[in-house]
C-alpha cells in the first residue's frame, strides 16, 4: 500500500542512521549468535548498560580532548535539568556498573560483554554512522598479559566462525611513569615538523601530543614516522609487560605486526593497546580497538581495579561476512501449510501450533487462494517443505508432505511427519552454531 501523501521529513531517517531490514538481519543474528556462544567458551557473561548516562560519565571516563568528548557526542538537558549523553561506547558504561554494582567482590576476574548500538555525530563517510554498533568484552581485575592473549585469540576465533581474517596491530602506550617524559620528547620533536603538518596536527601537538601520531593524512605521514616511538620510551614495568604480551601470542601462534604509531583515540589506555584491521573495509579500515584501562575505574570514582577490553564494529564486520556462510541460512519456514477452506484453516492451525511446539518454523497464508498460488508463494518464501490439507486429507488425516529442494512427494500423519522434521534438524533449542 502506497502512503498517500508523502511527507519528504517523516518519511526518511535521520542521517548517518538506518532500519536494519529483514533481508539483511539474518547477516547480524549470526554474527551475535556466534559472538555469545565463543565469548561463553572463554567465560565471558553477557551486562547491558543503558543506553543514556551522565554526561559527566564520558567527559571524564573518555577524556575531554578527545575526538569523541570534544565534538561527537549526542547531549541534551532532559526535563529534571541533567545533562544527559546518548552512549558513544561502552567501557565506560560497564565499569560504571561493575563498581555501582560492587562486582569486585564476586570471586576471580569479572568478564563481561555487550552487544548493542553507540552513537556518535560523526562526519558523514563510507563506514561511519552515526548510530553504530558494536560487540565488545571487558576483563576486570587482572593485569596479566596472558588474558589479553586470550582476549585476542577470542576475538580471532569470532572473526574466522565468520570467514573474516584481519591484521593484528599491537602497540604499548606506556604508562603515568613513563608517558609523560615520552610526551616531553615527541612535542621536543614535533616542533620541528609542525610546519610541514596538517591543522588537526597542530591543533593537537599542545594537549594532546599523542594523537598527532594517529593522524591519517597523507602528506603528514612521513614527517610522522620522523618521530620518536614510545616503545623505545617505556619504564622497566611497561617494556616487560608488553615483552610478555608478544611472548603470550606467539605461544599461541598469533601473528602480530608492532604498530609504534597506535594510539588509539581514548585518554584512558596504558600499555597494551591493539586493533585489528582489514584490508578489505577502505579508508574506514579498523574492525576492533582495544586496550588496557588500569585507570579508568579510579578516574569514574571507584576502586583500583585493572581493565582490558576491546569494541569490534559490527556494521563493519557486516559488511565483511561470508557470503557462504548468508546463503546457507536461508530463513525460510520448515513447514508451509497450504489449505483449501475454513474446516482445513482449523485443521492447519493445530497442526502448525503442534509443529512449533516441537520447534518447527511454520508459515501459513490466512487468505488461502488456490493450491496453485499457494504452493508459488512456498516456493518465494523458500519454505523447506509444504504441508497439504484438502478435503481428502483432512477425512483421512494423513497430509501431503512435498519436499521443495527436490519436489519429492509423499503422505504423512502429523506424528510421522514430526518424526521425520526431527531426523532431519534437530529442533532450535538444541543447535548450537557450527563453528
Ligand atoms: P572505538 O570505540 O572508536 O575504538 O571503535 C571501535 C570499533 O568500532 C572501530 O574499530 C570500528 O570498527 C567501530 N566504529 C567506531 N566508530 C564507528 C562508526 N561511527 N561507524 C561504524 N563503526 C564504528
Amino acid at each position: 500500500m502506497e502512503p498517500r501523501k508523502l511527507d519528504e521529513t517523516l518519511l526518511n531517517n535521520l542521517p548517518g542512521t538506518r532500519d536494519l531490514l529483514p533481508g539483511d538481519i539474518s547477516r547480524w543474528q549470526l554474527i551475535e549468535d556466534r559472538a555469545r556462544w565463543i565469548f561463553a567458551l572463554y567465560g565471558f557473561q553477557e551486562i547491558r548498560t543503558p543506553l543514556i548516562e551522565a554526561t559527566e560519565l564520558f567527559a571524564r571516563g573518555i577524556g575531554g580532548d578527545t575526538d569523541i568528548v570534544g565534538k561527537e557526542m549526542y547531549t541534551f538537558v532532559d526535563q529534571s535539568g541533567r545533562s544527559i549523553t546518548l552512549r558513544p561506547e561502552a567501557t565506560a558504561s560497564v565499569v560504571r556498573a561493575y563498581a555501582q554494582h560492587a562486582m569486585y567482590r564476586a570471586a576471580g576476574v569479572t568478564k563481561l560483554y555487550y552487544i548493542g548500538p553507540m552513537f556518535r555525530h560523526e562526519k558523514k563517510q563510507r563506514g561511519r554512522w552515526r548510530q553504530f554498533y558494536q560487540i565488545g568484552a571487558e576483563v576486570l581485575g587482572s593485569d596479566h598479559p596472558a588474558i589479553e592473549t586470550e582476549v585476542v585469540e577470542m576475538i580471532l576465533r569470532l572473526l574466522d566462525s565468520v570467514g573474516v581474517s584481519g591484521r593484528l596491530l599491537i602497540n604499548s602506550v606506556g604508562c603515568e611513569a613513563c608517558r609523560p617524559s615520552y610526551i616531553e620528547i615527541l612535542r621536543r620533536e614535533l616542533r620541528a615538523q609542525l610546519p610541514h603538518l596538517c591543522d588537526d596536527c597542530r591543533r593537537r601537538s599542545g594537549a594532546n601530543s599523542l594523537r598527532v601520531l594517529d593522524c591519517k593524512v597523507e602528506s603528514c605521514q612521513p614527517h610522522i614516522d620522523l618521530l620518536p616511538a614510545i616503545t623505545d620510551h617505556l619504564c622497566g614495568a611497561c617494556a616487560d609487560h608488553f615483552g610478555r604480551f608478544k611472548s603470550y601470542l606467539e605461544k599461541a601462534g598469533i601473528a602480530y605486526q608492532i604498530a609504534p604509531r597506535l594510539v588509539r583515540g581514548l585518554d584512558y589506555y596504558v600499555k597494551t593497546a591493539f586493533e585489528i584491521v582489514s584490508g578489505e573495509l577502505g579508508a574506514q579500515n579498523a574492525l576492533v580497538g582495544g586496550g588496557r584501562y588500569d585507570k579508568l575505574s579510579e578516574v569514574l570514582g571507584g576502586p583500583p581495579v585493572q581493565g582490558f577490553g576491546f569494541a569490534m564494529g559490527l556494521d563493519r564486520l557486516v559488511m565483511l561476512l561470508s557470503e557462504r556462510l548468508v546463503a546457507g541460512s536461508s530463513a525460510g519456514p520448515d513447514v508451509f501449510l497450504a489449505f483449501m477452506g475454513t474446516r482445513a484453516l482449523d485443521r492447519a492451525l493445530s497442526i502448525a501450533r503442534a509443529l512449533r511446539s516441537r520447534g518447527h518454523a511454520c508459515h501459513l497464508e490466512f487468505a488461502g487462494g488456490s493450491l496453485k498460488s499457494q504452493m508459488r508463494l512456498a516456493n518465494k518464501l523458500q519454505a523447506k517443505h509444504v504441508l497439504i490439507i484438502g478435503d481428502e486429507e483432512l477425512r483421512r488425516d494423513q497430509y501431503t508432505i512435498k519436499r521443495m529442494g527436490d519436489s519429492k512427494q509423499w503422505d504423512a500423519t502429523v506424528s510421522e511427519l514430526l518424526e521425520y522434521l526431527n531426523a532431519q534438524r534437530p529442533p532450535a533449542s538444541q543447535r548450537s552454531p557450527d563453528l
